[in-house]
């Protein structure tokens, strides 16, 4: 064989290779036919890198609104996306980095670093609230409304789920003045610190701490959740100058009960963005597994068990239940345990769904 025919074969070979290469690629790129592995696609074809990239700031019915140097203006949503969005319900979120053509038209999505998601009202599909988020600021208050770790637990463990930092804030700090729920908010800062998670305490109407919290928000992208009447709306408002209703009626039309159902994207003064999720202000979680609620509660497994496999409830040589009652382990983190084991899949499930549905927000 001489070395020609060598080059020849393998030059043969490559060009098969490349034009299977060329039509698979041509097959990827027609989005004219759908296909099953479309269905867990996030990530649109191939990426033209010469055209300029834009970020999603909000979503309506006429295309999405993206900012790019500074301006917003509507882009249409192309065919292929489109046709995804069926299966995926919803395949462009806000927050999304795109690329978009001269004739502003979405062409790709950037992959994305985070997403938040919720359960959508048929409670079986995951519908995208936003996604590339840096972090939570989950927002509590100890006295009216009164503390709800359990709530807390599960927006923490819905934030990291996503790949987003969580952040406790303790409002109305001004509200605490000695006594049981002075005692309280005590407790509830020393567990949530052992688990490493930053917690500020503030007071909105006092102006103490929102400068500190300013700073974490500054050029970051940051969603804002706590059960209704903790004060999201106020410190938003101190902080920036915002004009967002108080008092629970943001976002409500006239009628009072039909709300906005998209999230949008506002930018902070300073730079950074909050998310707006009008009437899902805070968020549930998808599938929330018992795996989840133990690596969430890890502290527990310290404490040796008869049983490998005990689940802390009522059963004999319970380190857990020792360490509880010996004050080792606080019965507000405990409590929440139980609360979420409970709702957790595998458990009873109907009762989980039950309770979300009722969630305050
Ligand atoms: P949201 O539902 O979480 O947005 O809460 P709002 O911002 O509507 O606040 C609910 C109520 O709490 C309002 O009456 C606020 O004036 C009040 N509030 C907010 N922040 C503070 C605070 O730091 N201290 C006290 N005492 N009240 C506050
Ligand atoms: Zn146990």
């Amino acid at each position: 064989m001489s070395r020609e025919f060598d080059y020849e074969e393998e030059f043969h070979a490559q060009d098969k290779k490349k034009s299977r290469k060329d039509r698979r690629h041509a097959q990827e790129t027609d989005r004219s036919k759908f296909k099953k592995t479309d269905q867990n696609k996030t990530v649109a074809p191939p990426i033209d890198r010469t055209l300029p990239q834009g970020k999603v700031v909000a979503i309506s019915g006429e295309g999405a609104w993206v900012e790019a140097n500074g301006e917003r203006f509507l882009c249409s949503i192309k065919g292929f996306l489109k046709k995804e969005k069926v299966q995926a319900k919803n395949i462009l979120a806000v927050g999304d980095l795109i690329r978009y053509t001269h004739e502003h038209s979405i062409a790709h999505i950037e992959e994305r670093y985070s997403f938040l998601a919720r359960r959508d009202v048929s409670g079986k599909k995951e519908q995208l609230i936003a996604v590339n988020i840096d972090q939570a600021i989950i927002v509590v208050s100890v006295v009216n409304p009164e503390l709800k770790p359990a709530l807390i637990d599960r927006y923490i463990i819905a934030a990291k789920k996503g790949n987003i930092h969580p952040i406790i804030v303790v409002n109305k700090i001004d509200l605490l003045n000695g006594g049981e729920e002075e005692k309280r908010y005590r407790e509830f800062v020393a567990s949530y610190e052992k688990l490493g998670l930053p917690i500020l305490s503030i007071s909105t109407t006092k102006l103490i701490g929102l400068d500190a919290l300013s700073s974490l928000l500054k050029n970051k992208t940051s969603v804002f959740s706590g059960q209704s009447g903790v004060g999201k709306s106020s410190l938003l408002n101190t902080s920036y100058g915002f004009n967002l209703r108080i008092g629970g009626l943001a976002h409500k039309t006239s009628k009072g009960t039909h709300t906005t159902t998209t999230a949008q994207l506002i930018s902070l003064p300073g730079g950074g963005y909050c998310v707006d999720t009008p009437g899902v202000k805070s968020f549930g979680i998808w599938k929330l597994t018992k795996e989840e609620v133990s690596g969430h509660f890890h502290e527990f497994a310290l404490y040796k068990c008869k049983y490998p496999d005990c689940a802390h409830i009522n059963e004999p040589q319970c380190g857990v239940l020792s360490a509880l009652s010996e004050g080792e382990i606080s019965p507000l983190r405990y409590e929440s345990y139980r609360t979420l084991m409970d709702e957790a899949v595998g458990g009873s499930d109907n009762r989980a769904k039950k309770k979300e549905n009722h969630e305050p927000n």
